[in-house]
């Protein structure tokens, strides 16, 4: 068989990067080792829940993401701006005040950060919001916790709310990250809404495979190896290839690549459990600023889409950093932390599922450059695009799965 173009994984940045061809009129061939697209943007159906594969979210800001999908197809469902921090064994509510002006005097006396905190918060702001994209990532870099040292931050907003909060976002607890990495998840919180699609994450990678004519993806189907444009499946069939793209997740598009550098990961671990009642209420993400405990953050959909749960109950994900131990061995270490937090009722949840994601981000530490000029050609008909030599998120995955495309086309 042969194919204009291969394209290996079908996640967000093999979508983007099969739909843009095709509206060059070019005929891309997706390779699909799962069972349905979306890669890491997968949502599973469990007695009447929606259970994302891992706490994640859309943040509308995305210029990739407006330019890709239509959310109002997705019907978004948006999170109150800022979170919920458990500190001194209470929940302090932690606000955007730039969009909840409002609640500029409670966040002013909240314990989470002293006064001066605050107001370098503005600070931080209008630096993670100059310039364009190229000059964020092209700024003077460190890793995120020094940079907020030297801005000045206290231990305390440090320890209560930047690495609980961001330590999510990034699974890296202590925040050694790159600032540039840091102040571009910033930038997206600042300026758009966090959301989630009302039906599950996977409503995002659903919508775009909607879009591609049938028998453009070809579910449950590995790729073995590459031998230059001939592509080995994992049953043995042989692919003839125009162009050959490898799409997948860093680790194994370096095994496709036959890379031998080391690509680091982050893990994290996910319980969700099913309770009459949400702990958290409203929209919000409760995230652990008490300095210690296994569990980083709580959420629960349903306080934003009815269609996560079944009619009276409710959802609740746990989220731990790294992903050493299986969800279910750490069940009874969530109950007995969650119980000061929550109360007794904590005993009478019910697990549903857990999932252990041991490869769910690469670890951006310094260096990392911009990742809208990363060379995704690897050959005369080789492409690459995902995090492989960019950066992981729904922005950069689809970025580079266009971009990819693009350069195809130009070639
Ligand atoms: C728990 C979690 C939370 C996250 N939260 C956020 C968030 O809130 N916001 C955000 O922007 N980003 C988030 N991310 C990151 C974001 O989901 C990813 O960066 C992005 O989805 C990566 O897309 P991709 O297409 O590059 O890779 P992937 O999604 O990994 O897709 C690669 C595809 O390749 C397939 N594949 C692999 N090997 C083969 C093979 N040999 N043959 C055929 N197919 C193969 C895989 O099955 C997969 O479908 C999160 C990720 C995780 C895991």
């Amino acid at each position: 068989m042969h194919a204009d173009v291969v394209i290996i994984g079908g996640g967000l940045a093999g979508l983007a990067c099969a739909l843009t061809l095709r509206e060059h009129g070019r005929e891309p061939l997706i390779l699909e080792a799962g069972d349905a697209p979306g890669g890491r943007v997968r949502t599973d159906v469990q007695d009447g829940f929606l259970l994302d594969r891992g706490f994640q979210v859309l943040q509308t800001w995305y210029p990739e993401a407006r330019r890709f999908l239509d959310y109002g197809a997705l019907d978004l469902r948006p999170f109150e701006p800022g979170a919920q921090v458990r500190c001194g064994g209470h929940l302090h509510r932690v606000s955007d005040v730039w969009r909840r002006p409002g609640r500029l005097a409670e966040m002013m006396f909240s314990p989470v950060g002293h006064w001066t905190d605050k107001l370098r918060l503005l600070g931080l702001r209008r630096q993670c919001l100059r310039g364009d994209l190229e000059a964020l990532y092209g700024a003077h870099e460190r890793d995120a916790i020094t940079h907020l040292r030297e801005m000045g931050f206290s231990q305390r907003i440090i320890d209560r709310f930047f690495k609980p909060f961001f330590s999510g976002v990034f699974f890296e607890p202590e925040l050694q990250v790159s600032s540039r990495a840091f102040e571009f998840v910033f930038r997206a919180f600042a300026l758009g809404d966090t959301a989630l699609p009302a039906r599950g994450m996977e409503a995002i990678p659903r919508q775009l495979a909607q879009r591609l004519p049938a028998g453009t993806l070809r579910l449950n189907t590995r790729v073995e190896r590459l031998e230059g444009r001939r592509v080995i499946l994992q049953s043995g069939e042989p692919l003839e290839a125009g162009t050959v793209v490898v799409a997948t997740a860093g680790t194994e598009a370096a095994r496709l690549l036959g890379d031998t550098e080391s690509f680091p990961t982050r893990g994290t671990t996910c319980l969700y459990f099913d309770a009459p009642q949400a702990p958290v209420a409203g929209p919000y993400l409760a995230v652990n600023g008490e300095g210690h405990g296994r569990v980083n953050n709580v959420v629960c959909p349903a306080q934003l889409s009815e269609h996560y749960a079944p009619a009276g109950r409710q959802l609740i994900g746990i989220n731990l950093h790294g992903a050493k131990e299986e969800p279910e061995a750490l069940e009874e270490t969530v109950r007995a932390e969650m119980e000061p937090w929550f109360g007794e009722g904590v005993r009478d949840w019910r697990l549903i599922k857990g999932y252990r994601i041991p490869e769910a981000l690469p670890a951006q530490h310094p260096p990392v450059p911009y990742p809208g000029a990363a060379e995704l050609r690897r050959g005369e008909a080789l492409w690459v695009c995902g995090e492989y030599r960019t950066a992981p998120s729904i922005q950069w995955a689809l970025h580079s799965g266009r971009r990819a495309a693009e350069g195809i086309v130009a070639a």
